[in-house]
């Protein structure tokens, strides 16, 4: 009877973390993989001492082969670009480190972000963690007593975001304690993870995560982090049917940079494979100001033009919020949208 059993329900432990473990972290394997020469790229990629390169394999698989402008490869792949010092660009635009409990950040008045864990799977090179890797040093179980005290005093506060870093790189033993503390606290009414993880590694989306999140008695939400329609993968939309089965609420953010999804082209293409799976966008950021990436950015008139192109071709419910973050405002600031001709 045993070869009756299809072998997807076989239940590998870790899987993720293996792939995680077989990812790409020197510049000259990944151009060879892609068909690029290493040689054309050597001072590129001196640009990894600024900031380590890391792409899984299942992301670098949806890249096209051959073509050294490729959006995928542009978000990940170090270039000498990064060597730049442009006059505005500095390494803490958003001026985020002083919080009062470590571990907890508590700047919108309703919802508080859980910063569970340093690291990431991806190292994208527009990232303001360019210049704050934090080491992958997760905050003491101590301190998570401590911000779960806080917010069972703080009743204004009905919404918990699991922060990073990516949360999803925390183990799900540990995040599965956190969610159900969480749901224990009355006032809380959702639950919200931001992460890019499944995006570059569908395989997280395993059943141990299933297990607590899915599970949760909280109102769900799952937001995601896709730049560009090729980053939705057949694989990641299989994934997502069973969230959805499960009454999660899915997401997208997304940031409006250079050479990746700089026309309104792009974000329609983006829009429509996310909603194929089930996916709403929500914001497409404004690039935050921070060293290393201004040749990502964009200025305001040129990102109404894409968002003109972007109302003007789409449902409203596939148009994302232009938002900037500045620092001290009470929520995400939107772009004014008209058109200044
Ligand atoms: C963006 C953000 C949030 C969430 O804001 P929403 O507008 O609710 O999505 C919360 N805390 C911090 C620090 C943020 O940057
Ligand atoms: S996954 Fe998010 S936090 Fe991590 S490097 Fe990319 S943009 Fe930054």
């Amino acid at each position: 009877m045993g070869q009756m059993i299809p072998k997807k329900t076989i239940s590998v432990e870790h899987n993720w973390l293996k792939e995680l473990a077989m990812s790409f972290t020197d510049p000259a394997s990944l151009l060879r993989y892609l068909s690029l020469n290493p040689e054309d790229f050597l001072k590129d990629s001196q640009a990894r001492q600024l900031f380590p390169m890391r792409v899984p394999r299942h992301f670098a698989s949806l890249m096209r082969k051959g073509d050294p402008h490729d959006p995928l490869l542009r978000q990940v792949l170090p270039l000498r670009d990064e060597f730049t010092q442009a006059p505005g660009f500095t390494s803490d635009p958003l001026d985020e480190h002083d919080t009062e409990l470590p571990g907890l950040l508590h700047k919108y008045q309703s919802r508080v972000l859980l910063i569970v864990r340093g690291g990431c799977a991806v190292n994208c090179r527009y990232c303001f963690r360019r210049h704050f890797p934090y080491a992958d040093n997760a905050a003491s179980r101590k301190q998570f007593v401590q911000s779960l005290d806080y917010l069972r005093t703080t009743p204004e506060v009905n919404e918990v975001i699991l922060s990073g870093g990516d949360p999803l790189m925390a183990k799900d033993s540990h995040l599965a304690w956190l969610a159900d503390e969480i749901a224990g606290i009355s006032h809380i009414r959702r639950l919200r993870i931001h992460t890019r993880l499944p995006v570059v590694l569908p395989a997280r989306l395993d059943t141990e995560f299933f297990d607590w999140f899915a599970s949760s008695p909280l109102q769900r939400i799952l937001v995601l982090h896709i730049n560009h329609a090729s980053e939705v993968s057949d694989e990641l939309k299989a994934r997502l049917v069973r969230l959805r089965e499960a009454g999660v609420t899915l997401l997208n953010q997304a940031v409006l940079l250079k050479g990746v999804n700089d026309s309104g082209q792009a974000q329609v293409a983006l829009s429509e494979a996310l909603f194929e799976a089930g996916i709403l966008p929500y914001y497409l950021h404004m690039l935050d100001k921070v060293g290393g990436a201004s040749h990502f950015y964009l200025d305001d008139e040129t990102a109404r033009a894409i968002m003109a192109e972007v109302i003007k071709r789409l449902p409203g419910f596939l148009v994302p919020k232009l938002v900037r973050e500045i620092g001290g405002q009470p929520g995400k600031t939107p772009v004014d949208l008209q058109l200044h001709p």
